[in-house]
């Protein structure tokens, strides 16, 4: 399926102390973003993502989600840190006028650890907030649209060691799938307490079915089990992903 993908809005409500999202060529310019917008509709794209800085910030958001339903994209998707959607209107209304996937990235399951990591005081409780208000009016269906909700839990050297607890603790939103994202400086650690915490958080989602994928993880953290293989193992382990 193709993907349109727009970066737009160049400012956020958080400062994550990991933010994968330093460039500085967002789209900014409204009339530019609604030309993408039916450009990526033309070309055949069935899905869009916004992503940003934090999109949900850009004015006139609202109105993008629209056009891109006007446009006849199946899956409209924001990567957001869900902030705004704390505001029960703003969430309503965007979900009235299409959006289909949250996509929110976290980095605990507490107040205390997430806002240290976004360096701002009440972010968790917002983002919880915007999480729950999203999955709850996507159940009224009409006139909101249904809309499901990922977990992108930023994976860096403060949560490492809480993974599992983080799951145990978010699963209970009862979102569907997680995503674990690398930050630079957890692929920069290459040591047994990553891979501990990574194997541990593997066994974990498998032992519950929950379903999950890994992003931007350096190769040899890309499968968990990977580095407990012996070098034979490895040989085979490798020919079996070559095919
Ligand atoms: S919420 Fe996202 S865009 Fe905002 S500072 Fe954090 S990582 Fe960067």
């Amino acid at each position: 399926m193709k993907i349109k993908i727009l970066q737009i809005a160049d400012k956020c409500n958080n400062n994550c102390r990991y933010c994968l999202n330093k460039k500085d060529d967002f789209l900014v310019d409204f009339a530019k973003i609604k030309k993408e917008i039916s450009k990526g509709a033309s070309m055949g794209c069935e899905q869009i993502v916004f992503c940003g800085k934090e999109p949900s910030l850009f004015a006139g958001f609202i109105e993008l989600i629209s056009e891109a339903r006007n446009c006849g994209y199946k899956t409209i998707q924001v990567k957001t840190n869900a902030r705004m959607f704390a505001y029960k209107d703003f969430c309503k209304n965007i979900l009235r006028a299409g959006l289909t996937e949250l996509s929110v990235h976290l980095y605990a399951a507490d107040e205390v650890l997430h806002d240290s990591l976004t360096r701002s005081k009440g972010s968790f409780r917002q983002t919880i907030a915007g999480i729950k208000n999203v999955l709850y009016y996507s159940k009224k269906f009409f006139p909101y649209n249904s809309c499901s909700v990922n977990i992108g839990i930023m994976v860096c050297p403060e949560n490492i060691n809480f993974l599992k607890r983080i799951v145990k603790i978010l699963s209970r939103l009862k979102t569907g799938q997680f995503f674990f994202i690398a930050t630079g400086a957890i692929n920069n650690m290459v040591d047994d307490r990553t891979c501990n915490g990574l194997r541990d958080v593997k066994k974990m989602l498998e032992k519950n079915n929950i379903t999950y994928h890994t992003v931007g993880f350096l190769k040899d953290k890309k499968d968990f089990f990977k580095p407990y293989l012996s070098e034979k193992e490895k040989k085979v382990y490798n020919l079996i992903q070559q095919k």
